[in-house]
């Protein structure tokens, strides 16, 4: 069955020129793109989007990262989503990551890692929504 998820191609990986890099590796992995759009998370966005993270002590940092420089949002689709793109990302951090993973890749530091990928389907599609209106996914 075709599940869904969502990605964000991270502040780091679009001022290093890395999105088409990133969105070439999504597609070649069976992904469908449903919507794609290129926005500057405000602040607020930004705190919302990793609000179960609010108490721990990157949390402001992180903010400050993600609100760095544009992004690109993406809903995705493809059977398994959600656990074929965290297992592609790789590990949050990128030192850690596997071979072959977008992390391992492109991403810079345990901050600055390159992707967002939702962790459940329940997620997915709260993320979806805050970006994207269901007639805006084709
Ligand atoms: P994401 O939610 O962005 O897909 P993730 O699920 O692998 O990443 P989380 O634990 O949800 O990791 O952390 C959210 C983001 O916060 C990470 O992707 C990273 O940018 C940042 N982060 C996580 N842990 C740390 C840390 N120890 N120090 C600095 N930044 C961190
Ligand atoms: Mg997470």
């Amino acid at each position: 069955m075709a599940n869904r998820t969502f990605t964000i191609i991270k502040p780091d990986s679009v001022r290093k020129g890395n999105f088409g890099k990133i969105i070439s590796r999504l597609e070649s992995e069976g992904f469908r793109i449903l919507g794609l759009k290129k926005v500057s998370l405000s602040t607020k966005q930004a705190q919302g989007f990793y609000a179960v993270h609010s108490e721990r002590p990157f949390y402001p940092d992180l903010v400050k990262y993600m609100t760095s420089g544009p992004v690109y949002v993406a809903a995705l689709e493809k059977e398994g989503a959600v656990p074929a793109l965290r297992k592609l990302m790789g590990a949050t951090d990128p030192s850690k990551a596997d071979a072959g993973t977008i992390r391992k890749e492109f991403g810079e530091s345990i901050e600055q890692n390159a992707i967002h990928g939702s962790d459940s389907d329940e997620n997915a599609a709260i993320e979806i929504g805050f970006f994207f209106a269901e007639s805006e996914l084709l």
